[in-house]
């Protein structure tokens, strides 16, 4: 096996296959290795893609009708709680106008192969880095690999990647340090896939709906390919905290507390074990160093509400890849293609990053949900709500900041004058229906 390289990537699923994807596109030698065998689950993930995503997954060629084979366009997410129902249009992006809610095992193994396909591209599964090589200024110069059978060999390169998610190796080696870590306010999502659920509403296509909660959790049906529906809840984890060994039943009993969701797996059948995770992060780390750098989860990850991981796995792949190139050409020293690829990620992710941890307080530790509204404004707040979100200008601008058309902090400006004209216009719209009789 050749044993030198320009870049090694750590990690092979979505930050990892697509970086791979596009060194190889300029120019680079890469091995990519992938501790587990594919197709296969990642750790913890219930995942919704966006246009936006996909976008960039066609620029390096990956099929989405092998990524998102058998899987359901979603066309509106829908919001349900006690004081109303609305939808939010899924915007037109780059010619799609729907998300899916894909079958990671099939997406991720689409990936791997769409980086494999490249001929400088070696990919190595069901092999483990185990450590990291450094020379004697501390500079990373490769790899130990474990392999399936139990020996171990070292590869070289001129630079390593840690695509190795949430719990990085590369990032616990490197010591790499934590930013804007966000622990206030932990939460807890457990989730399995259903078959036979019912849909949101007779002849309504395949949807994501989110159901409030109590005020401490909240639920997401989305369905998926082959016919399952994902059916996840999320909330405070001093609240979603299960019992040792007691993961699926507590699991069934939390959805049994919503009884919209309850309904709709009245008839329908777990197809899968309940997979989840407590206390999940939020954090940035640092990005790299001599002759190392973080992309993915690896580098930020955060929490799941707002279904962004994907996006942000993909374009630190991507702004990565366009760093590295300068560096490959000779423009650019690697800690200075790293410093750069930090810079601009950092510009993008952080407003989405702090709106994320705002909403994660709302919706999980405020105490306020549409039950709390008194009864004496409820009629006025459903009346309101109703016209907003049957507003073209409001769905856009909602679903635009999910699509990452929009920053959040501009659609944040927006929404004030936006909801205004939206409640005056319903406001016409009801009175002009009155006197028409
Ligand atoms: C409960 C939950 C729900 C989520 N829902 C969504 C959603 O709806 N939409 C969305 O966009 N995002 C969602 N996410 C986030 C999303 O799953 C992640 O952001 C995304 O998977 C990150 O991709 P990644 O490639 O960086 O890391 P991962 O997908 O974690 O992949 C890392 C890979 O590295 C490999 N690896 C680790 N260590 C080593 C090693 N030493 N050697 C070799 N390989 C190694 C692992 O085997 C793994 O395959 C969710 C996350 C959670 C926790």
């Amino acid at each position: 096996m050749e044993t030198r390289y320009d870049v090694i990537v750590v990690g092979g699923r979505v930050a990892g296959a697509t970086l791979a994807a596009r060194l190889a596109d300029y120019g680079m030698r890469v091995l990519l290795v992938e501790r587990a065998a594919l197709p296969s689950l990642p750790a913890v993930s219930s995942p919704i893609i966006y246009a936006s995503t996909m976008a960039m997954l066609d620029e390096i060629g990956a099929d989405e009708a092998a990524y998102a084979a058998n899987t359901p366009k979603i066309t509106h997410m829908h919001t349900v709680n006690s004081l109303l129902s609305g939808k939010i249009r899924i915007p037109l992006y780059a010619g799609r106008d729907y998300a899916y809610a894909i079958d990671r095992a099939r997406f991720d193994k689409a990936l791997w192969d769409t980086a494999c396909q490249r001929p400088n591209v070696r990919g190595l599964m069901e092999t483990a880095v185990t450590d990291l090589l450094q020379d004697e200024t501390g500079r990373v110069i490769g790899v130990t690999l474990k392999h399936k059978d139990g020996t171990t060999t070292q590869a070289y390169a001129r630079g390593v990647v840690g695509a190795d998610g949430r719990f990085s190796v590369v990032a616990r080696k490197m010591n790499a340090a934590t930013y804007d870590e966000n622990s206030e306010h932990p939460t807890a999502n457990y989730y399995a896939y259903w078959r036979g659920v019912a849909p949101f509403a007779q002849g309504e296509g395949a949807t994501a709906a989110a159901y409030e909660g109590d005020g401490t959790l909240g639920y997401l049906v989305m369905d998926s390919a082959d016919g399952q529906t994902v059916v996840c809840v999320e909330g405070r984890s001093a609240v979603l905290d299960p019992p040792a060994g007691g993961v699926e039943a507590f699991y069934l009993d939390m959805l049994r507390r919503s009884p919209q969701v309850w309904a709709r797996l009245e008839g329908a059948q777990r197809v899968t074990s309940v997979r989840g995770m407590r206390n999940i992060g939020n954090n940035y780390r640092d990005a790299g160093g001599a002759g190392w750098a973080l992309v993915g989860d690896a580098y930020h990850q955060k929490d799941p509400l707002d279904g962004q991981g994907i996006y942000d796995a993909v374009y630190t792949g991507k702004v990565l890849a366009l760093a590295l190139k300068r560096w490959h050409a000779g423009e650019l020293t690697w800690e200075e293609a790293v410093r750069v690829y930090d810079e601009v990620v950092r510009v993008r992710t952080y407003p989405m990053y702090k709106t994320l941890q705002d909403r994660v307080f709302g919706s999980f530790y405020s105490g306020m949900n549409t039950r709390s509204v008194p009864s004496w404004a409820s009629e006025a707040v459903r009346t309101v709500g109703t016209w907003a979100l049957a507003d073209e200008d409001v769905n856009a601008l909602m679903g635009k900041m999910l699509t990452r058309q929009l920053p959040p902090d501009m659609v944040t400006a927006l929404a004030a004058p936006t909801l205004l004209r939206a409640v005056a216009r319903g406001g016409l719209n009801a009175l002009r229906q009155r006197l028409m009789g």
